[in-house]
Order: C-alpha cells, then structure tokens, then sequence
C-alpha cells in the first residue's frame, strides 16, 4: 500500500526548483527522441512478424498513427538548441511529457496487446518481450523525470501483468512476474539515481548562488576600492592608475595629455552654512556638471573632498585649454538649489600639459602648482602652466628641498620688531618674527618659507627653534616688555605642537614674558581646537593676539567668544587710513570693538607720521611699523629696550598725551 501510495506521489509531485526543471528538460531534449526512435522501431518489428497474420488496421493503419504521433513529438523535441529556453517553457514541456507519456504507453501497450490474438506462441512471446523491453527502455530515457517514468511504467505494467496473469499460460505467467521483479528494481535505482540527479542540480544551482555572491562582493570590492562612494566618479587611486597609463600611451605616440586640477573655493562656507548633507549634494551636482562638460575622450575623478582632476588626453594644447577650463569653471558657477535655500559655489582650476620628460608625479605638480595661482590671482578661472611657472616651480622645489634639509638651529635666527604704546610713550614689547639664512640662497623671506614649512610639515619645529630663542632673549629684557612669538595654523591645530610649546615655556625661568600671535586661520580651522589651545597657553600667564585682523573671514561672535586680549589691525588698513574713508571708517569701528570688548589694539605698519596721527585721531595706541623700527637682531632691540622711548621723538609722544 504504502510503495502505492509513494508511487502516487511521486507522480503528482509539484515541480521543483526552475534550475531542476532546466537541467531536467535538457536531459530530455537529448533524450526523448531517442525514447521514440527506439519505440517507433520496435513497434515497426512488431507490425512485422504479425503482418502475415493480423488485419492490415493493426499491422499497418496504428503504426502509422503512431509513427505521425512519434514523428511529431520528436520534432517538437530536437528543433531549437534549447538556450532560450525558460524555467516556465521548461515546465510546461516536462507537464506535457508527463501527461503524453503513458497516454502513449497506454496506446501501445493496447495496441501490443490487441495483436495477442492473432498470433502463435512465439508471436505472443514478442509481443510480450516488445512490451517489456519497451517500457524498460522508456523508463531508462525517462530516468531524469521520475515522475513521467513511474507513470509510464505503471501504466504498461499493470495491464500486462494483470494480462499475462490472465491467460494462465506458466511460460506468460512467469514473464509477467518477471516484469514486475526487473521494474521493481529498475524503479528503485531510478529513484536512488534521480535523488543524485536533483543533489547535482542543487549543488550546481549553490555554487552558482556562490559564484554570483562572489563575483557580486569582487563588484563591490572594485567599486570601493576604485570609485569614489560620494559622487560615483573615480577616485584618486583611479586617477594615479589611469594618469600613469595615459602619459605612458602618450609618450609611446609622441602625443601630449593634460591635467586639469579644479579646487572649489570657500566650499567650507558651504558647509557651514547648509549643513554637511547639503555640502554633500553640492559635491554630486559639481561631480556630475564637471562630468557633462568635460571632453568625451578625458577622465574625471574626485581626489579627495572638494578637490577634482580631470585627463584630457586630446586638444591639450594652451587654447583648448583656456576654453575648457572656462568651460567646466561657467558650469561650476551657475547656482545649486538646495532644500534650504542656493548655493553659489566657485572653482579654481589649474592644467598643465605633459612635456616629454613628465612624469605622473611632475605633471600633476604642474597643474596642482597652476591651480594654487588661480586660486590666488584668478580665483573662479583658469591658469595654464606656463614657461615662467615651469621656472619659478623649480625655485620653489629647490627651496623646499633646502629647506627641508636644512640645519634649521643654526640657519634660523629671530629678529625683533618694537611695538610701541603712544599714550605712555614707550616701547612695551617686540614681535618676535623669523629669518632664514641659507648657505645657499642666502636671506629667505619668512614670507616664502613659513608656508613652505607649513605644507611640509616643518613649522613646529621653526615654531620650537623661534620660541627657545625668543625666552633667551625675553630673560635680558627689562621686566616690563613682552615678547610676541607667533604662532603658526599647524601649531594650534596641533595638540602635540602646543604641549611642546608649554613644555618649553614651562622649562623657562618664570614668570615667563612670552605671548602669542595667532592669525584667524588657525581659528576658523577648528574652533573647539582653537580655544583648547588658547586655554592652555593662558594657563602659562601668556597673552593671546589675533593678527592680521581683518583679512580672514572670522566672525565677531568667534573673536568674542575666545579668550583673546589684543586684536593686531592688518597692514591694509594702516596703509590706507590717510587716504581712503572706507578704510578709516573700518578702523574706527575696529578701534571701537576693541575697547568695547576690553581687548587692546594693535596697529601694524606705520610707515608714515600721517599714518600714525591719523590712527592716533582714530583712538589707536599700540603702534608696531618702520616708523616706530624695523625687525632688528636682538643685540639691537636689547640697546633699544634701554631707552624705550627710543624710536619716537619725546616731543611728538607729548603731543599725544604721553609722558616723556
Ligand atoms: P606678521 O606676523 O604680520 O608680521 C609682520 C610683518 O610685517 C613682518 O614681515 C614685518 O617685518 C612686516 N612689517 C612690520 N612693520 C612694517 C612696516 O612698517 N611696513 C611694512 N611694509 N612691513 C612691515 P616679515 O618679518 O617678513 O614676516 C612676514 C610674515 O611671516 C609674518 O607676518 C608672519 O605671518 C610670518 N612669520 C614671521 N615670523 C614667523 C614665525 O616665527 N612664526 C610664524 N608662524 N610665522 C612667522
Ligand atoms: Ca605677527
Ligand atoms: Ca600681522
């Protein structure tokens, strides 16, 4: 009952998985025209040996139906090579074997058994070998589709067996028994073999999931490792990779490439203003107008935050280039609308063009060398290196390279510039401020090499070499002047660099007569990083100046809110403050914040005495410029500092109010 019952649902299983009924159908495609072929044949044999002896319908009128029958499933099986074919068509033509199938068997079994009457012993022998042998063999191509087998093998065995029972003949008898012995054990191993079957098409079908996750997570790998994850565009590794292969292809084809380096400016503002995420869809939209007004054959990739380059390797010619850059900046240009209002976002680009000596590392310093003129004299336009940029890049290499091996305690030295208080009429302190002599270039401005040192990384140790001089000094000066050490972005920004500073201070004989000069910059950098620093140079006694006032884009709020006592009033205005209203206007206010803010004020770069007077109309006090002394070594400011008046004739200092 039960091997019933299993049979029984064997054929009215539900198909399987859609690789299964693929990997099933190909198996019949190959074959089930053989299935027919050899049924065909053997029922051709049949129909003969009972020609003689049959009626003509039988031997002659079926087999043909049959034939057509066969004829055309093997038709419907061999056309196509099976590539195209669905999971879905796949089912439906298992379905339609499954069903066709043992309508089939039935029909020739009816058909085999039909003849029985009509012939002799050994006749009805074939008759019964034919059915026999038959089924088997259907049953073998039918091997990967259990279902269909079982079905056809019951649908002949059980006629014939019931038949050959019946006629009572022991010879029919036995072959029946025999039948049901050979189809009960090839239906086992039918069934041990199709489980193997399915194992294998399911082992098949994971190592196929597998190979997709891999191939899947290999995708993403590449993706990580190659585009940048903001924008999509391809990221610095890219372009190096991409740089070295289209120089290298250019070279082979005595060709030219360009790099063209874009740098958004103030896209820090942006990010302040909007927000991170907005700063985040300023960068795509930027990544994507660069992307549609670059040339077709370049190459587009994001360096690092609001950095771009793009590859050109065709028209890299000095026009072109202008054009281009024009171009791709116009595009920059236009607005962003964001949720919370637009943004106008400018870029900076530099492009330099490949000469026959470049390499990757001196083309992309062309255009990075490029890019930093624009950003200082064509800011939101273009610069093309030049001949003469070629030179003065090379300078500054050389002056890097110096630089850095530079034997800095003994080639730096400091001089000292005398800040001077007009309504007491003496000098209170001096700037201390930076020279560079070089056994090779001689006298470098502290212009040129403080940011050089900045960008290589070397300013903490100037900052160290100038501040260990300057507490030499500031032991020999008299009591009440100060000194003013300035002190570099880096230094603030630098825990490390402010722990040696205090260390230094610290190590000195107290109390120490040191302040500090910070510029806006080293503020605006990282506000919370700033006041930490400021607090624990406060701590040391020290008195906090911002310098260079005005220049920088600090807010109020920012300089009120940090433990600062004196405001250093660029230059620029000082230099202006007798000829322009504007710039008076702006010092008065200055002057004005000051003292409303309790913080003195310093004005730099008094040349002249109209200068002077106009600042000292203005409610100006501590004055530092030429007319009040320039940087001097420090023997000098020590013979200065003894008559501190020094620099200032006693009559004028009477005419501002103070005592001689
Ligand atoms: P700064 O801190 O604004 O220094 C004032 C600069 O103005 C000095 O130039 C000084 O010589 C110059 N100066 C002073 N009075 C006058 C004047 O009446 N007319 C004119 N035309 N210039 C005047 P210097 O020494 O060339 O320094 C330039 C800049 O280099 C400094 O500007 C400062 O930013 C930086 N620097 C100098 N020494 C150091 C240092 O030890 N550490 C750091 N981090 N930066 C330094
Ligand atoms: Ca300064
Ligand atoms: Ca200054």
């Amino acid at each position: 009952m039960s091997v019933f019952r299993r049979l029984g649902r064997i054929i009215f299983e539900s198909p399987g998985s859609a690789e299964l009924s693929l990997a099933q159908w190909h198996a019949l495609k190959r074959q089930v025209p053989l299935m027919y072929a050899m049924l065909l044949a053997n029922m051709i044999i049949l129909a003969a040996t009972h020609f003689s002896s049959a009626p003509k319908y039988l031997t002659v009128l079926v087999p043909v139906v049959f034939t057509l029958l066969c004829g055309a499933r093997i038709l419907r099986w061999a056309r196509g090579d099976g590539t195209t074919i669905t999971p879905g068509q796949a089912r439906r033509d298992i379905k339609a074997m499954v069903v066709m199938g043992p309508v089939i068997a039935v029909g020739f079994a009816g058909w085999a058994l039909s003849l029985y009457p009509y012939g002799d012993a050994l006749q009805q022998s074939h008759i019964a070998f034919f059915m026999a042998v038959t089924t088997i063999g259907c049953m073998f191509c039918l091997l990967n589709v259990r279902k269909a087998a079982v079905a056809i093998g019951a649908c002949v065995l059980i006629p014939f067996t019931v038949f050959f029972i019946l006629t009572g003949q022991p010879v029919f008898v036995a072959i029946a028994l025999n039948m049901v012995l050979v189809t009960a054990t090839l239906t086992t191993i039918l069934l041990d073999n199709y489980r193997d079957f399915t194992g294998l098409v399911a082992s098949r079908q994971e190592m196929a999931l597998k190979q997709e996750e891999t191939q899947h997570l290999l995708d993403e790998n590449h993706r990580l490792a190659w585009l940048d994850s903001l924008t999509g565009v391809p990221n610095r590794r890219s372009f190096q990779k991409e740089l070295a292969r289209a120089l290298d292809e250019a070279k082979a084809k005595g060709r030219t490439i360009a790099v063209a380096r874009l740098n958004l400016d103030r896209f820090k503002a942006v990010n302040e203003i909007f927000g991170q995420i907005a700063g985040d869809r300023v960068l795509i939209e930027i990544a994507q107008r660069i992307d549609v007004n670059r040339p077709f054959s370049s190459f587009l990739a994001r360096l690092d935050s609001d950095n771009f380059a793009v590859i050109l390797t065709e028209n890299s010619t000095g026009p072109n280039l202008e054009r281009l850059g024009q171009r791709l900046c116009d595009a920059i240009a236009r607005p962003i609308k964001l949720p919370s209002g637009t943004a106008h976002v400018t870029a900076s680009m530099g492009v330099a063009a490949s000469g026959p000596e470049d390499t990757p590392e001196t083309l992309f310093d062309h255009a990075d060398y490029a890019g930093l003129l624009a950003k200082r004299d064509a800011r939101g336009g273009t610069m093309v290196f030049s001949a003469i940029d070629a030179h003065d890049l090379r300078q500054i290499r050389r002056m890097e390279h110096l630089l850095h091996t530079a034997d800095l305690d003994e080639e730096i030295y400091i001089v000292l510039q005398p800040q001077f208080d007009i309504a007491i009429g003496e000098t209170t302190g001096f700037e201390v401020l930076a020279r560079w002599r070089s056994p090779v270039l001689g006298e470098v401005s502290p212009a040129e090499f403080i940011p050089m040192a900045e960008r290589l990384g070397q300013i903490g140790r100037i900052t160290q070499i100038v501040l260990r001089k300057a507490l030499a000094i500031s032991e020999k000066l008299p009591r009440r002047m100060r000194l003013s050490v300035n002190l570099s972005a880096n230094d603030i920004g630098s825990p490390a660099a402010i722990d040696a500073v205090i260390a230094q201070v610290e190590a000195a004989p107290r109390p120490s007569r040191v302040d500090f000069e910070i510029t806006e910059t080293a503020i605006m950098r990282d506000l919370d990083q700033a006041r930490e620093a400021l607090s624990r140079l406060l701590s040391l006694g020290a008195r906090i100046a911002l310098d260079d006032f005005g220049t920088g884009h600090s807010s109020l709020t920012h300089v009120q809110r940090l433990p600062l006592h004196r405001i250093k009033i660029d230059r620029s205005f000082v230099a202006e403050v007798t000829s322009d209203p504007t710039s008076r206007a702006i010092v008065k206010t200055m002057v004005d914040l000051c003292r409303n803010l309790g913080m003195s004020c310093v004005f730099e770069g008094i040349e002249t005495e109209a200068q002077l007077e106009a600042l000292a109309g203005l409610g100006g006090t501590v004055m530092q410029g030429y007319l009040f002394g320039r940087p001097m070594m420090p023997e000098m400011a020590l013979a200065h500092a003894e008559k501190s008046d020094a620099g200032w004739r006693p009559e004028r200092n009477q005419r501002f109010g103070a005592a001689s």
